[in-house]
């Protein structure tokens, strides 16, 4: 069994600009022995992405493949300082997971205060499971300040094994992984390590975000990867913690 079972942040053709089907990502994903896949396709307002009429109808698309669960959700663009999304909210409630993130050909990178409350305001939306690419230095943040309210919230903060890809075009992200690490260690905030696939053959491509994890010796009961039951417990945290009740 490998060493993280789940990988909660991939793309499919749907996306404008990854190149598998959901059936690729699917047999690759049995492949490597995961446990539960993830598939997150990038919200509406990103150049060639799908529409919010793709979101709503995930009631056709099986959920359970041998021993591996399929997670339908959306990579959702953070539309603003206030951290609305860009789709709406009954299509939010019913997906199995969003994550909540910032591009710069969506929503052009603001002041550091306005940044940090994009995220802050994404965190209080009891749907968003987890902040995408934090580490993205082009969005200037507290990273203390971010840390603190996924704690409070519940919110998963991600490790995106694809920001630390030489050829990345997120900015100064390893350095600013390794702040995010060390407070999240010292707050005790789990985190998901995931590999931001755009092809089937980088699913629980780990490599990097594992060599970053064992450097600073980050302690592994704080990443939610090793068991499904760990992760989903985490997410339920979150809606208990705002009271609400999904179906
Ligand atoms: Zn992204
Ligand atoms: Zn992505």
């Amino acid at each position: 069994m490998p060493r993280f079972v789940l990988d909660t942040h991939t793309h499919t053709i749907a996306s404008g600009h990854a190149y598998s089907t959901i059936s690729e990502m699917i047999a690759m994903a049995q492949q490597k022995g995961l446990k539960l896949l993830a598939i997150t396709e990038h919200g509406p307002n990103l150049e060639g992405s799908v529409s919010e009429i793709y979101f709503r109808n995930f009631k056709v698309i099986p959920r359970q493949y041998g021993d591996l669960e399929l997670f339908m959700g959306i990579e959702a663009d953070i539309m603003d300082a206030q951290g609305n999304l860009c789709i709406s909210d009954n299509v939010q409630q019913k997906m199995d997971y969003i994550v909540a993130s910032l591009h710069p050909i969506v929503t052009a990178p603001m002041s550091l205060e306005e940044n940090t409350s994009a995220y802050i305001g994404a965190m209080q939306n009891p749907y968003v499971c987890t902040l995408g690419h934090i580490d993205d230095g082009k969005y200037e943040i507290d990273y203390e300040a971010v840390v603190k309210e996924a704690k409070k919230t519940h919110t998963l903060i991600e490790l995106n094994s694809s920001s630390l890809h030489p050829l990345a075009s997120r900015k100064n992200s390893r350095e600013n992984l390794k702040t995010v690490l060390a407070l999240c260690e010292r707050e005790g905030v789990p985190i998901v390590i995931d590999s931001d696939a755009h092809i089937c053959y980088d699913i629980a491509n780990f490599v990097r975000a594992e060599a970053l994890i064992d450097e600073v010796h980050f302690p592994e009961e704080l990443i939610v990867n090793t068991s499904v039951e760990k992760f989903k417990k985490e997410i339920e945290k979150k809606l208990l913690y705002f009271g609400v009740v999904k179906r």
